[in-house]
């Protein structure tokens, strides 16, 4: 079996048996694939969708919303080849320490090992997303050093930090995972990416302890059902996606009458995003323009792409009890008369000349902390293969919001200490907050890891608690969150993964 094949091909009699399967063939699954090509494992990557978008398949997202507003479950995500790379922004940024740590405010918060078990696999997953070479903070300031100064915000809680970019394909997308390793999977002899291949069922043994096979359905061209058959492989990696993978996992209830893994009631739970809001404040630099790095992403000689941005250092979270938070300069704005006035008396109560000043509209990625409460549930309503509806219940609580202000205030005490500048928050109410909110598509949290089967669907090497063969890729595992953006963290972990795979099935 190598080279990509059609299930449509396949006779609906037909039983696969590869050493391992891996569902869906997003990052994750891909990256999982080649971080194991050449090994003597007879991989199988089964994939929902082909290698263009069809609207049979992506309408198998589609789900319901509660009373919170959310992006529709099937406008966030996509349904082929690539997954969500297909319309991803290529934003990376590796999760700070802090993300890692148990923080005593944040209840459910910490993961079961620090950053360091990750930071072997962050070069790989760099080269995976096409970042370019290891900037970030470690020295993003010198790097960009020769298009203008970061902005002295003086001694305190908030300092810039760096974001870099999947290279943009003729400056304007980022890596798409399937159309950039397609080749790769076709050449490596040991994986058959298999296209129009649904799961639709985890099928366990009778006593639960293990995966047994995989129920598999297609599409004919036309839209209507296609061919049913069977995969029995010896193990399993669910990679299907922040909500798919909890989806699955839920509808799967032959024999664990609540769902693969729900023994505990944690499926499903703990869903969060990185909310978005825009125009959160004012910011005005004294000086006058702030480098474009701020504004823009900036292309540096050696490929890497770079934007700054304003991130709380790990003490500040620790004494002021804030999330993560990376507030970015969204554009230049005019001041109003009542901003003009307090540029114009603030700098002299500071002594410093502002006549050059400049103002900026201020936006963020947050984190949210996690609540179990926040979560996916199966509906009624099933798809045209017969699997459950998602229905999401969204929830973004005041104190988010009031811990994020805390952070800007910070910031603004800065820029007053240090003479160069002043923000005024722009966001009084919650109604404010969410008339301008995005939200980044980072669908985490919904199958989280912990050592503690009570508290975690996953354990530590990323296998489903009670399950000897089943294990889990992406962003679903993230216990707690942080404020970077997933994808690049996502890839490392599964590429963390590979390795202990290749330990448990040498
Ligand atoms: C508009 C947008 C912008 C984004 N921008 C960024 C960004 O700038 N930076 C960043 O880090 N992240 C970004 N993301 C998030 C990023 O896309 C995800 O983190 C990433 O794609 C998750 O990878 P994954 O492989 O876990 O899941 P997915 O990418 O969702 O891949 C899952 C795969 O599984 C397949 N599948 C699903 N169900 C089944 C099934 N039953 N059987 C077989 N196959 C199945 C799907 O077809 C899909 O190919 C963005 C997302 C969106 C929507």
């Amino acid at each position: 079996m190598t080279g990509f094949r059609d299930a449509r091909t396949l006779d609906t009699a037909t039983v696969l048996e590869p050493d391992l399967a891996i569902i869906g063939g997003g990052p994750a699954g891909i990256s999982l694939a080649l971080s194991l090509a050449g090994t003597k494992l007879n991989i199988l990557l089964l994939e929902s969708g082909g290698e263009n978008f069809e609207s049979q398949n992506q309408k198998m997202y589609a789900g319901s919303i509660g009373e919170q507003s959310y992006i529709a479950l099937d406008a966030g995500r996509l349904r082929f080849l690539g997954g969500g790379t297909n319309h991803w922004g290529g934003w990376c940024r590796p999760m700070d320490e802090i993300d890692f740590e148990a923080r005593s405010w944040m209840p459910h918060s910490g993961w079961p090992f620090p950053r360091k078990a990750l930071e072997p696999y962050f070069p790989r997953a760099q080269a995976l997303v096409e970042a370019g070479p290891w900037i970030y903070d470690q020295k993003g300031d010198a790097e960009t050093a020769s298009r203008g100064s970061v902005l002295p915000l003086g001694k305190g809680g908030l300092y810039t930090s760096w974001f870099q970019f999947s290279k943009m394909r003729g400056d304007v997308l980022p890596t798409q995972f399937g159309k950039r390793y397609k080749d790769e999977l076709t050449r490596a002899a040991n994986i058959t990416p298999l296209l129009q291949a649904n799961i639709t069922a985890i099928r366990l043994s009778p006593d639960a302890r293990r995966v047994e096979r995989l129920d598999v359905a297609t599409f004919e061209s036309n839209g209507g059902a296609g061919k049913r058959f069977t995969v029995r492989p010896r193990f399993v990696v669910l990679a299907a996606g922040g909500m798919e993978n909890a989806r699955l996992l839920l509808a799967s209830n032959d024999v664990m009458k609540a769902g693969v893994g729900n023994q505990n009631d944690l499926v499903g739970r703990f869903f969060a995003d990185n909310p978005i809001p825009r125009d959160v404040a004012t910011l005005v630099s004294f000086a006058g323009p702030l480098a474009p790095f701020y504004g823009s992403n900036q292309k540096l000689d050696d490929g890497a792409i770079m934007r700054a941005t304003f991130a709380p250092t790990a003490a500040f979270c620790r004494s002021a009890q804030v999330a993560g938070s990376l507030s970015t300069i969204e554009q230049p704005i005019e001041l109003d008369d009542l901003g003009k006035a307090a540029v114009v008396t603030t700098a002299i109560a500071l002594g410093v000349d502002a006549s050059n000043a400049k103002a900026y509209s201020l936006g963020c990625g947050m984190e949210l902390t996690p609540d179990p409460d926040r979560r996916l549930t199966l509906t009624g309503e099933k798809d045209s293969l017969g699997l459950p509806r998602l229905k999401l219940e969204m929830r973004i609580a005041d104190e988010e919001f009031a811990r994020y202000r805390r952070t800007l205030g910070e910031m603004g005490r800065q820029l007053l200490a240090s003479g160069t500048g002043m923000l005024r928050i722009d966001k009084h109410s919650r109604d404010d907050w969410m008339k301008t909110m995005d939200w980044g598509h980072h669908h985490v949290g919904t199958t989280r890891m912990h050592a503690d089967p009570k508290q975690g669907v996953v354990n530590a090497d990323s296998r489903v608690h009670g399950l000897s063969n089943l294990y889990i890729a992406g962003s679903s595992v993230f216990p707690t969150y942080g404020a970077s953006n997933p994808t690049m963290n996502l890839i490392a972990l599964t590429l963390r993964l590979a390795d202990h795979l290749k330990k448990v099935t040498a």
